[in-house]
This record gives structure tokens, sequence and C-alpha cells, in this order.
């Protein structure tokens, strides 16, 4: 268990960060908010809110962690997820990759030579395991998710935001031709417009960033809810997840990421920053101002020195760090 000298640095140091990131853009390359998503979220720009949710329990939050935002793409995780499950790793790779494709998140661009998008993590990957979904109408496999989103978070009243997903259906033009070109080339069956209202619905789920930080525990506890003890994932597919979001999480800036950062993580163009290190915690970060890639600015921030800070990249020697790891759990 995490000591009160350990849970009271912690707190501080997130508190310390929250100022430290609240202010002072554009001194740093690519700190600088360049749009809003949609645009009209602007009038949230001040917004800022970080939680941490420890793989034993304990949990910490400093400033708005408590506001309800989308999870657009980070979504593409747990419904990623859903498709292992539903397939197994063989039939789903046959039908989406596991290749950083270095291209923004909507991009047109599959893998020509294994005939199939390139990662879960893009659009086309996501509407291709949105496909890989179960269940009998778009309905059930909306249900389906929602049930597990649920879980993920430890909260039974997730819900689909419903003027969300309306405002996201008729603005859809790129999803649709990416669908329809898909479809064209075989990597995609049944209806469209069906399995746009699931991945759709999906990226409509409203979460805090308290939430957030849940399910990134979640999957950093192989896929069990560290609070409830539910299980939301079958813990052999964790490691594929916590693998793509690595490579591919951060969109097309993924690899300057997980080169300063370190730190398994998916991002949604709300702002929202959800991350994962196995068998320690997860993190959530809401903050909408995004960079040119779609990442939250401060978000990214906060991350790149919350993993300076306590040695957090896992590439890196924690003893290089200010604190070391504090709070790891001690694997039994
Ligand atoms: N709902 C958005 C879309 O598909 C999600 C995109 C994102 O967060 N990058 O287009």
């Amino acid at each position: 268990m995490v000591d009160t000298a350990e849970r009271a640095l912690v707190q501080t140091q997130l508190e310390d960060l929250r100022g430290a990131c609240s202010s002072g853009f554009g001194t740093l390359p690519g700190e600088e908010v360049v749009s809003y998503y949609p645009p009209e979220m602007e009038r949230h720009a001040h917004l800022f809110g970080l939680a941490g949710t420890n793989i034993d329990g304990t949990q910490w939050s400093v400033g708005d962690a408590d506001v309800r935002f989308p999870l657009h793409s980070i979504c593409k995780v747990f419904t990623y997820g859903l498709a292992l499950e539903d397939n197994g790793r063989d039939e789903t790779m046959r039908r989406v990759g596991v290749e950083p494709s270095g291209d923004p998140f909507n991009s047109i661009t599959f893998d020509e030579v294994n005939h199939r998008p390139f990662n879960p993590m893009i659009n086309a990957g996501a509407l291709v395991a949105a496909n890989l979904v179960r269940g009998g109408d778009r309905d059930e496999r909306v249900a389906r998710l929602l049930d597990r989103y649920r879980t993920y978070a430890g909260n039974p009243d997730l819900q689909v935001d419903q003027d969300i997903l309306a405002a996201q259906l008729v603005s859809n033009d790129r999803n649709l031709g990416i669908s329809y070109l898909m479809r064209s080339l075989g990597m995609l069956d049944g209806d469209i417009e069906d399995n746009l209202f699931v991945y759709l619905s999906a990226c409509s789920i409203t979460v805090t960033a308290a939430e957030l930080s849940v399910m990134g525990a979640t999957l950093a506890h192989g896929g069990r809810n560290p609070l409830t003890g539910d299980r939301a994932l079958a813990r052999e597919y964790t490691r594929s997840i916590i693998s793509v979001m690595t490579m591919c999480g951060m969109y097309d800036a993924a690899g300057e990421w997980t080169h300063d950062v370190g730190i398994p993580a998916k991002s949604g163009v709300s702002g929202g920053i959800m991350a994962a290190i196995p068998a320690y915690f997860g993190l959530g970060v809401y903050s909408p101002g995004l960079d040119r890639h779609g990442n939250s600015v401060r978000g990214v921030a906060v991350c790149r020195e919350l993993s300076a800070r306590f040695g957090l990249h896992v590439f890196a020697d924690p003893s290089e760090s200010q604190f070391g790891r504090v709070a790891q759990p001690e694997l039994t």
C-alpha cells in the first residue's frame, strides 16, 4: 500500500505540475494551442484536470478532474480490446495490423501488402475494430461496448452523450469516405452507417479525468479494475493493447512521445490523454487546447514532466529521475 508520505509527495508534485503547465505556453517548440475540437470548446480552454490511480487503489486528483468530456479517439483502445476478445488475436490481426502509420489519425492510407488498416488507433483501423465487435444489431454492439467501458471505469452510469453523437453523425464525411473505400477493398463488412454509429457512439461516451485514470489503471492491472475488482478485459489482451498504445497512441506524434515521455498512452481530440503503466498506475488528463497533431498541449507537457520527475519512461533507468518510481506496488 502507498504510504502517507508517498501519497503526499505525489499530490504535491501533481499540484505543482498543474501550475507549471498552466501557463507559459509558446516557450518550447510545440507548446502552442493550434485548435479546439469542436471549435466552440475554446470556451473550456481554462479547464485542466489531472488524476492518477495506482493499481493498489490509491487515487490522486488535481484541478478539473471531475468535468465530463467525450472520449473520442481514446475509445479506440477499449473497442480494440473487445474486438480481440470477440475474435481472438489471429483473426483480429488479419483484419487490422499493429504497425505505426506515421500519418494523421484520419488519413486515407492502408497497409496494401497485408490488405488491412495499419493499426487500430487510427480511424481506419478503429472502424475495422468496431466492425469486429459482435452483436445482433448496432444497438447491441453499442450496449456491449458501453458495458465494458463501464467496467473499465468502475462507473455503471457511463453514457453515450446523444448530442455529441448527433453532431458527429452529421459531420462525418471523412469517416464515411474511409469506410466506403475500405468496403470496396474488402476490408470492412456490412452496413457502413451502422458501423459508423457504433464507432461514433463509443467516441461520444463521456468520462472525467478521474475515471480515465481508473480506465488506465485497469489496463495497467492486467484488465481488472483495481477499485471494483471486476474484469474488463481478458488478461492475455492487455499486452496487445498497451503495445499498440506505445507505438501508435499519440497520432503522428507517437514516435516523439515514446522517445521523450515513454509512457503507453492514448489521446483524443477532446483534449483527453489516458496513460497506462503496466503493473503500476493509470493517468487521466483533460485540457482541451490541441497541438498540430491533435494532442492536448497541456496534457503532453504535464506527462513529459511527470515522466521525468518520477522515472516513468518505460525504457529509461528510473534512478536517473528526481524521485524515482514512488508508490510502485510490489509484484507478488
Ligand atoms: N470522433 C472523432 C473521429 O472519428 C475522433 C477523432 C479523434 O479523437 N482523433 O473522427
